[in-house]
């Protein structure tokens, strides 16, 4: 047998914190398993909620709703900006991961830094700002960049554009003041990540490495394979499973890198310690997708094969799209024989809310992109 009789079978309960569309793809990936799931998230429409057999309408540090969460076999996140106090206190009752140790690293730009670097991998180069007297003439070199606070920030929120050191001042202020990292602006020859599933040293996979395309900080499209030299792309999956080892991850761990000059350096830009949204292709394409790996590692599983089954490309859906008066045009992506559509069920539209999103299978990524594109823009 390859997997231990302490593993967590169904129907036991899991748990997840966060009930967004991670949260919601992880909780159909549980339930198509034959598990039941409990989410915990404020928001009454959390996207999950339609999914779950309970749902803890509560705040993530809430004490009576982590008392209820521990009657869960397991727990899991679906995102980095819990209280990972959350996650240690849980863990003293019942099996959490990632750890609570893990998502503390990738909750903060500056100690994710600090960390990627002590693994001996490249970051682009960066100064940490705690204060005005932080800043002064020797950051130049770091000019043009972009401060970005050390927290909180997602899908390129947070974060702003600086060409001069007056301007570096005046974001820090429209940043609150709040502590920050100033990263040089680097110019991207491509981006990709790398998806691990993680459980142990022995048994552990990747899945194939998505280019991404990113429109204003946020992630438009996801091609897979990427159109990049093959031992770039093994390179990337060797860092990305070096930092999965290094924190002796368990569970689903997504590296997002820069590809840099004519000599394509690869330099990691930030980790996500649960699935993500360039590797939701894996649904569509994959011999499984990180959803069932999030499930599998929780309940210490081993990871299923990551085979990609066919080219594809991801794309996703901003509430920007939707028509003042009617719901975007669905049939043209519903009568497209490869195309599959994911929508989220969020009640609320909003400029730079991800929506959904649907992936296109082809004979190469290339052509699965292009048609990608016609879709997108058919939709509006
Ligand atoms: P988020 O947490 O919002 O995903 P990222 O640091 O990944 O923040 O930034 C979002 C996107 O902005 C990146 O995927 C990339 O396209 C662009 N970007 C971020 N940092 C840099 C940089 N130092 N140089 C060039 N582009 C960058
Ligand atoms: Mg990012």
């Amino acid at each position: 047998m390859s997997f231990s009789s302490s593993c967590i079978l169904p129907p036991a309960m899991l748990g997840i914190l966060g009930g967004g569309q991670l949260g919601a793809m992880f909780t159909i990936a549980a339930k198509t398993m034959g598990y039941q799931v409990m989410v915990l998230d404020p928001d009454l429409n959390a996207p999950a909620a339609q999914y779950a057999d309970v749902h803890i309408c509560a705040a993530f540090d809430d004490a009576a709703a982590l008392q209820n969460m521990t009657r869960c076999a397991a727990v899991t996140t679906e995102f980095e900006n819990v209280n990972a106090d959350s996650m240690r206190w849980l863990a003293k009752f019942t099996q959490v991961s990632p750890s609570g140790d893990c998502v503390a690293i990738a909750q903060d730009r500056q100690e994710e830094k600090e960390w990627i670097t002590k693994a001996g991998l490249a970051t682009v180069p960066f100064a940490i700002i705690c204060n005005d007297s932080d800043i002064d003439s020797h950051l130049e070199a770091l000019l043009p960049g972009i401060l970005k606070t050390a927290t909180l920030g997602y899908d390129g929120k947070g974060q702003i554009t600086v060409g001069t050191i007056g301007e570096l001042r005046a974001a820090f202020m429209q940043l609150q003041n709040v502590r920050c990292v100033l990263e040089k602006k680097i110019d991207l020859r491509a981006e990709i990540s790398v998806v691990v599933a993680r459980l142990n040293e022995q048994q552990v996979a990747c899945f194939p490495p998505a280019e991404n395309q990113h429109e204003n900080g946020i992630l438009a499209y996801s091609l897979v394979p990427a159109r990049l030299p093959r031992p770039v792309l093994l390179q990337a999956e060797h860092m990305a499973l070096k930092l999965a080892h290094i924190l002796n991850y368990k569970g689903v761990l997504a590296v997002e890198m820069f590809v840099v000059g004519s000599e394509m350096q690869l330099v990691v830009n930030e980790v996500a310690p649960r699935p993500h949204n360039s590797g939701h292709y894996t649904l569509d394409a994959c011999s499984s997708d990180q959803f069932q790996q999030q499930v599998r590692l929780m309940c210490g599983l081993p990871p299923a094969a990551t085979k990609l089954l066919q080219p594809c490309c991801m794309a996703n859906i901003l509430g920007d799209i939707w028509p003042a008066d009617r719901e975007p045009d669905w049939c043209t992506v519903l009568n497209h024989s490869t195309a599959s559509l994911h929508l989220y069920g969020k009640k609320q539209v909003r400029p730079g809310r991800k929506m959904g999103h649907f992936t296109v299978l082809a004979d190469d990524s290339e052509q699965a992109w292009q048609t990608a594109q016609s879709l997108h823009l058919r939709l509006q």
